[in-house]
């Protein structure tokens, strides 16, 4: 049996969610910045028409389209309705890789009996249903590889929201494509296929596996296979921890002041917490960032004896590095929380204590249960905004 490959793709992701929590931005140009670079990262439907360009300064684009909505990105919102889409994205195969915030795919082989329905309609149901509960819209590319999934999820967007690309299509399909359309194959790598004829998907596939090879190395080999059906790249869920965990944020305004910008770490410390807590995981070392309003960074860190997941603690260290870094009458724009060395395991150390660590434990989840029910902060209550 071939596999059978979905990837689901949200649209406009960053600008779905703004309009999701404000209705009143449906239908219109809105765009969403970057937050450091101030660059053009997500665009409406509305926008594009217009003519704005993905990754333009902002200033740029507010002189020449002072008509569109320009939002400053809110990442945490982002993320809360990433994981309520790649949550509902389970629910209808057990093999879902979550690919980027806005991404992923779904092994749906062998469910056409389990759901009574074709490749295409299960496909359309993951699209309804991900519009209804979740409230984004999603298109959806369905074929044998992931390769063709992904060039099906672009075709999507210009079709109905659902395309698949059946094995007896790929031919005919592959004939119509550019090689650029291909995903992994850059400006660069189309420039030199170009300069030897290539020019469609199809081309690249009959060519043979030496010249390719020589083209492209090992991944050419493999683009072609998945290109002509065979998959080479499985869907795999199994989930590979991050290296480090960071939550920075800029100030509302820049400033001096001790206590507000230790406030603003001790706030950072708590979402990583949380972070940490959702992916069952401990950090050992504690970095923090102090970035000034001249764009100097300054950065510290602890290695922890015992690694902790738990705020207090990180909050502790965080109060005995701060004084390394911070000078007063400095003026500062943002700061940071990085978390390093995460470890999966729960290895007691000589020096705690069981007990405390039971303590602990139950305090935080307590507390993310908390803020499931009533919402991010609730804790921080006299945290300023910016911060959430
Ligand atoms: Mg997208």
């Amino acid at each position: 049996m071939s596999p059978e490959i979905a990837l689901v793709d949200c649209d406009s992701f960053f600008v779905s969610c703004e309009q999701l929590v404000n209705p009143s931005l449906l239908n219109k140009p809105v765009c969403v910045a970057s937050n450091n670079d101030g660059c053009v990262v997500a665009r409406s439907k509305e926008a594009k028409q217009l003519g704005i360009k993905m990754g333009m300064p902002v200033f740029m684009a507010k002189k020449e389209f002072p008509q569109a909505i320009y939002l400053s990105g809110n990442m945490n919102l982002y993320g809360d309705i990433s994981d309520r889409v790649m949550t509902k994205l389970k629910e209808f195969s057990p093999v879902v890789e979550v690919y980027s915030i806005d991404e992923a795919f779904l092994d749906l082989t062998g469910l056409r009996r389990m759901y009574r329905k074709d490749y295409f309609k299960i496909a359309i149901d993951i699209r309804k249903t991900i519009k209804e509960e979740v409230g984004v819209p999603v298109s959806i590319g369905v074929s044998s590889t992931k390769v063709l999934a992904k060039l099906a999820s672009e075709k999507a967007k210009k079709a109905d929201g659902v395309y698949r690309i059946g094995f007896r299509e790929i031919t005919e399909e592959l004939k119509k494509t550019d090689i650029a359309e291909i995903w992994g194959i850059g400006k660069n790598t189309t420039a030199l296929l170009n300069k030897y004829g290539i020019r469609t998907a199809y081309q690249l596939t009959i060519i043979d596996d030496t010249r390719i090879s020589k083209l492209l190395g090992k991944k050419g080999i493999e683009l072609k296979q998945e290109l002509t059906g065979n998959s080479i790249y499985p869907v795999s869920d199994k989930y590979v921890p991050p290296k480090s965990i960071q939550k920075t944020s800029s100030f509302a305004k820049f400033t001096s002041d001790e206590s507000y910008i230790r406030n603003s770490l001790n706030y950072h410390a708590h979402r990583a917490c949380r972070k940490l807590r959702s992916r069952g995981l401990k950090t050992k070392t504690i970095g923090i960032m102090l970035r000034t309003k001249d764009f100097k960074v300054y950065y510290q860190k602890s290695q922890l004896i015992q690694p902790t997941d738990f705020e207090f603690e990180a909050q502790e260290v965080i109060k005995i590095i701060f004084p390394d870094i911070f000078i007063p009458d400095i003026i500062y724009r943002s700061s940071g929380v990085i978390f390093e060395d995460l470890t999966e395991q729960t290895q007691l150390s000589l020096f705690s204590s069981v007990q405390q660590n039971f303590k602990t434990s139950k305090l935080s989840s307590a507390w993310d249960k908390l803020e499931d029910k009533y919402g991010r902060g609730i804790i921080f209550n006299s945290v300023p905004n910016n911060f959430i």
